[in-house]
């Protein structure tokens, strides 16, 4: 049968591994990565897949190819999907999530908010991690708002903010005001991310903790009772190692 779908742009697939960070920390998930970004944050972690200098590392897969490496790489047994990037919403994933609820599976998305998809509402999670000032990009309110307003309720949809410092903490408690109702989850910035082909190059752990101190005494300080603050898994337990 011919896969009529477009095709997505894939930098790697890979798992399953555990979910490093926010709402779904720990669970067993298989991982989408997709090649392609409107943002460049100054601290990006996922360089080889944002920047077009590794776009001869990314593949046009057909759904068919996507979808038969993500059931190989589970054993065929339903697992979280994450859907990241790059901004995995620049692709077109409606056909993919269709086909892996038909088998059982379920599928988180992570986006900054910036490109609006009526398919957010197929979704089980949305995750919308806004960029705070020490990324350098700016936010546009109002595609954010439209992300939640697409996705009609149907998926659980929580914030995600990293916090640097201080304005990003500014940042991140005008966010989450903005969106009452929406689950917040806090993550103290890696500084030392990655750069593409230098992975194993050493993470600033201490550095890392000691924010992710500041940040648990500013919540509990302002008594900001319903965010919750977490590390990145990944980043404590394989550094800066790609596809774990
Ligand atoms: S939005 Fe995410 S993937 Fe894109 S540049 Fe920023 S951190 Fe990297």
């Amino acid at each position: 049968m011919t896969d009529t779908h477009p095709a997505i742009r894939v930098s790697e697939i890979f798992g399953p591994t555990i979910q490093g960070e926010g709402v779904l920390i720990g669970l067993p998930t298989v991982f989408i990565r997709t090649g392609g970004c409107d943002y460049r944050c100054s601290w990006c972690d996922s360089l080889h897949a944002v920047d077009n200098q590794f776009r001869h590392e990314w593949e046009m897969m057909p759904i068919d190819a996507v979808w038969q490496t993500v059931v190989t790489l589970s054993g065929g047994r339903p697992v979280m999907v994450s859907l990241s990037g790059g901004n995995p919403a620049i692709q077109p994933f409606r056909a993919l999530i269709e086909r892996g609820h038909g088998e059982g599976y379920r599928f988180a998305l992570e986006t900054q908010g910036s490109v609006v998809r009526d398919w957010f509402a197929d979704l089980d999670v949305l995750v919308l991690s806004p960029k705070p000032p020490s990324s350098e990009m700016r936010t546009d309110w109002a595609t954010l708002e439209a992300c939640v307003d697409a996705a009609q309720e149907k998926p659980q949809i929580v914030l995600k903010l990293v916090v640097f410092d201080e304005s990003d903490y500014a940042y991140a408690k005008g966010a989450a005001e903005r969106f009452p109702r929406l689950p917040v989850y806090l993550q103290p910035g890696n500084h030392t991310p990655p750069r593409p082909g230098n992975e194993d190059a050493s993470v600033d752990l201490d550095g890392i903790m000691k924010r992710m101190e500041w940040l648990v005494e500013k919540v509990t300080g302002d008594r900001w009772f319903d965010a919750r603050v977490l590390p990145q898994l990944h980043v404590l337990l394989w550094g800066n190692k790609r596809a774990v």
